[in-house]
């Protein structure tokens, strides 16, 4: 069961040591109600057969013995085979999570696998009985949620992410003792920097926090990305330059994040969080951005339970019919909103400012207009959240008149922008007031080079003020803040590093 795999036909003997025929199959099928039953009886237990035939729906019985076989019992198992055959649904081989809906460690445990295209089977064990049956089976009864059961048999409850990773099949530790490359984030830029650098014979490694793709991962939609008229998702766009970066050398570590970088002349090391060490001869930071945080009472309790950040694609399918709020005025939540208007009841967006139309792109503001079940609420914002367990509701201010109100909603997705993700660069890698990494020309002080610059030359276009340690896409100062703005900042670079590396 825990392997997913099917039965077809249960051919039980009445007469068996532990238990008899009639109670084992009661138990079975309810981990396989749809299987076919065949009870095996001897004269003597003709009337049991008859009683297991209203127990559990018995679809035959054999009196022993069955010889011929030919004539008495591969014809009924036959007919009986075909008969499930006809009706048999595939049974799914992959990776299935068992979790209840509203949970934060589920909603964990979904977000990175989907965010790393991983399919997976969600089953719930509060609409399913079969689920609770398999669950009833693990740990005394009480596994923690939630379980992951892969297709080779085992199980993994409440799993960390690292530990899921692994078992995953994606790659979590550097195999080279040194690189010529390191890109520091898996977005755009830096995907675009891995397979630029390892495609021109770099030893190339890209190290990733929580999945490739960064934030065009996340969307539903990319639709002005060169060469993809129809648009194209962002996952599809990851999957596929992820394997190009494989394909030509790249090493790609996930669930490691950067925590510091070191510049040891002439080598610069990357530290992870869990303390590894990685060394080369550049760098190539490409954090992008997270998202910012909301200010409000009550979001904290319900943050994977009815309130998420960013899109979470994952969790739409669970608020169809519903009512769904999304927070923002930007292209990311314009998409947001455009793509949960599939399965809500209704969407509301929340804009603080006086209209859509001032920090979206024109085409998905007018999109929002003409969808019938997406409404724009200006001048408003969130006050507080409101649920036991789960979200149930949202206090919103509208600023134009000075009032609050209630809006019942079973889900909020917040998209109120985005800030650097560069921490990590401490003092050594120079940002400007809101955390963007300076690079080239913006480093430059009435023509003098940065404080502690040792090359004999200004920085490169893309590199920062320690030579060697570049930045690309939006965590830099200046830049395009678009999914093609990263592509090409990050392969550009690349040009660069082949500079800086013929002086090492
Ligand atoms: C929902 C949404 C929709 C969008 N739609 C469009 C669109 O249609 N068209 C368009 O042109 N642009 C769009 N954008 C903007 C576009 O996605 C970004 O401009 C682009 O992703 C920036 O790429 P990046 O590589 O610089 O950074 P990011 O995409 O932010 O990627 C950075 C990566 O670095 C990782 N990282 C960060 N810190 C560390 C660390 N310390 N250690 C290891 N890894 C780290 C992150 O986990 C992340 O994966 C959208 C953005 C969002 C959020």
């Amino acid at each position: 069961m825990q392997r997913g795999s099917q039965v077809a036909l249960f051919l039980v003997d009445e007469r068996m040591p532990e238990m008899s025929g009639t109670q084992f199959l009661l138990e079975a099928i309810k981990l396989y109600p749809e299987a076919r039953r065949v009870l095996l009886t001897a004269y003597a237990d003709t009337d049991t057969a008859i009683t297991a035939i209203n127990q559990v729906g018995l679809d035959h019985y054999l009196l022993k013995p069955w010889e011929p076989p030919t004539v008495k019992l591969y014809p009924v198992l036959e007919d009986l085979l075909s008969e499930w055959w006809a009706k048999a649904r595939p049974a799914f081989d992959g990776i299935r999570v068992a979790g209840t809906a509203l949970s934060p460690a589920s909603f964990a445990v979904k977000d990175f696998l989907a965010s790393n295209q991983v399919p997976y089977q969600w089953l719930d064990p509060d609409e399913d009985a079969t689920v609770r049956e398999m669950l009833a089976g693990m740990n005394g009864g009480e596994p923690h949620l939630p379980v992951v059961f892969f297709p080779d048999g085992t199980t993994m409850e409440q799993p960390a992410i690292r530990e899921l990773a692994e078992k995953i099949g994606l790659q979590t530790r550097a195999q080279k003792p040194f690189y010529d490359l390191i890109v520091v984030g898996g977005g755009p830029a830096g995907l675009a920097g891995a397979v630029y650098g390892a495609s021109e014979g770099l030893r190339t490694i890209l190290v990733e926090r929580f999945a490739p793709g960064g934030q065009a991962g996340t969307s539903s939609r990319i639709e002005n990305y060169l060469g993809f008229p129809s648009g194209l998702s962002g996952a599809d766009l990851t999957t596929r330059a992820a394997a190009q970066a494989r394909r030509f050398g790249a090493e790609i570590i996930n669930t490691c994040e950067v925590a510091e970088i070191r510049r040891e002349d002439p080598y610069r090391k990357v530290i992870l969080s869990d303390g590894t060490e990685l060394s080369g001869y550049a760098v190539l930071i490409t954090p992008g951005m997270e998202v910012r945080r909301l200010q409000a009472d009550g979001i904290e309790p319900l943050l994977g339970a009815g309130v998420y950040y960013g899109s979470s694609l994952t969790e739409a399918t669970l608020y169809r019919g519903r009512d769904v709020i999304v927070v923002g005025g930007a292209n990311s939540c314009g998409q947001g909103a455009l793509f949960f208007s599939r399965a809500a009841r209704k969407v509301s967006i929340l804009v603080r400012g006086p209209n859509l139309s001032a920090g979206m792109s024109s085409y998905l503001a007018d999109r929002i207009r003409e969808t019938p079940n997406i409404e724009v609420l200006v001048n408003t914002t969130v006050v507080s959240a409101r649920g036991d367990g789960r979200l149930e509701g949202v206090t919103v201010r509208d600023g134009a008149i000075g009032e609050q109100r209630e809006l019942p909603a079973a889900a909020m997705f917040i998209f109120i922008g985005t800030a650097p993700r560069t921490a990590f660069c401490g003092d050594l890698v120079q940002r400007d007031a809101q955390g963007f990494v300076l690079t080239g020309r913006d480093l430059m002080n009435d023509g003098q080079r940065p404080a502690g610059w040792t090359a004999a030359r200004d920085p490169y276009l893309f590199e920062t003020n320690v030579p060697g340690i570049f930045c690309a896409g939006d965590a830099r100062h200046g830049s395009g803040k678009r999914v093609a703005a990263a592509v090409g900042e990050g392969s550009a670079t690349v040009s660069m590093v082949h500079q800086y590396l013929q002086t090492v």
